[in-house]
């Protein structure tokens, strides 16, 4: 069935991919983004390559541009058809993905479909991962307790948390990132992911929290062993005793993370 756009801010309106699975909750969340009355849109990250998708982002306005907050295909797979159909700019960190527009870098501020869309370098989950702040946004209930947002790609989730996709991923850029993001302070947050959510700040404070205790767990696990990524049956052992919960799908996922913490751990020294 075809999703239905959903407003969630003053400007920002979700439209969620039909590829829900292990590794994308419900589906890739695509957001719309425009002032109110604008007849042009920008569109954040396309999402997978599915017609009736596009469509439905298309009944919004005149698609300016397209933006990415990291290359991973759930996000970007419909990238170029929609910039084919539309002529619409593609623009993201690696230039890979850019199609008549330069790639973006950490504090670019970029004007399109009457918004303006401050660009904040977050990697981490990937080295080209990227959040999107709109400080003209007032969410969601527009009322005294409204605040701008802030569109986190897969750097924050609506549920869950990220995984760092070793090796172009790495636990230390990510722990900087989230960082960076709690000192931006009380944004309203839409992931790529899950639900929207109320506090940004708050949300990093979970984060930092909980890899706290991740990198607890698997210092207990290796006990003296070195930390070592490419150690397989180090891996095995940290899943078996921090990740007895993982659903078959998501243990990939889960080996990434922990190499990434094994890595960092290993950096540590
Ligand atoms: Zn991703």
């Amino acid at each position: 069935m075809m999703s239905t756009g959903r407003r969630l801010t003053r400007l920002a309106t979700c439209v969620r991919a039909p590829n829900a699975g292990p590794m994308t909750l419900d589906g890739t969340n695509t957001y719309v983004v425009r002032a109110p009355g604008s007849p042009r849109v920008v569109v954040v990250d396309p999402g997978p390559l599915d017609e009736g998708h596009l469509a439905e982002i298309e009944r919004f306005g005149t698609v300016e541009l397209i933006l990415l907050t990291h290359g991973h295909h759930d996000h970007s797979d419909a990238v170029a058809q929609l910039a084919a159909k539309t002529g619409a700019v593609a623009r993201a960190v690696d230039e890979r993905w850019c199609i008549g527009g330069d790639p973006l870098r950490g504090g670019d501020v970029v004007a399109a479909a009457g918004a303006e869309i401050e660009v904040v370098a977050t990697p981490g989950h990937t080295s080209d991962s990227v959040c999107f702040v709109l400080p003209g946004d007032a969410g969601p209930d527009q009322g005294a307790g409204s605040c701008p947002s802030i569109l986190t790609g897969d750097t924050i989730l609506g549920r869950g948390t990220t995984v760092i996709a070793h090796p172009d991923g790495s636990l230390s850029n990510y722990l900087s990132s989230i960082e960076r993001l709690r000192r931006l302070g009380r944004l309203h947050v839409l992931p790529a992911h899950g639900p929207a959510l109320p506090d940004l700040a708050a949300i990093c404070e979970i984060y930092l929290a909980h890899r706290r205790d991740k990198l607890e767990l698997v210092r207990s696990v290796i006990s003296g062993r070195r930390a070592d990524p490419g150690d397989v049956d180090l891996v095995q052992r940290v899943i078996a005793a921090a990740y007895t919960h993982a659903p078959e799908g998501v243990l990939p996922a889960a080996r990434a993370s922990v190499r990434a913490q094994l890595e960092y751990l290993a950096l540590e020294g």
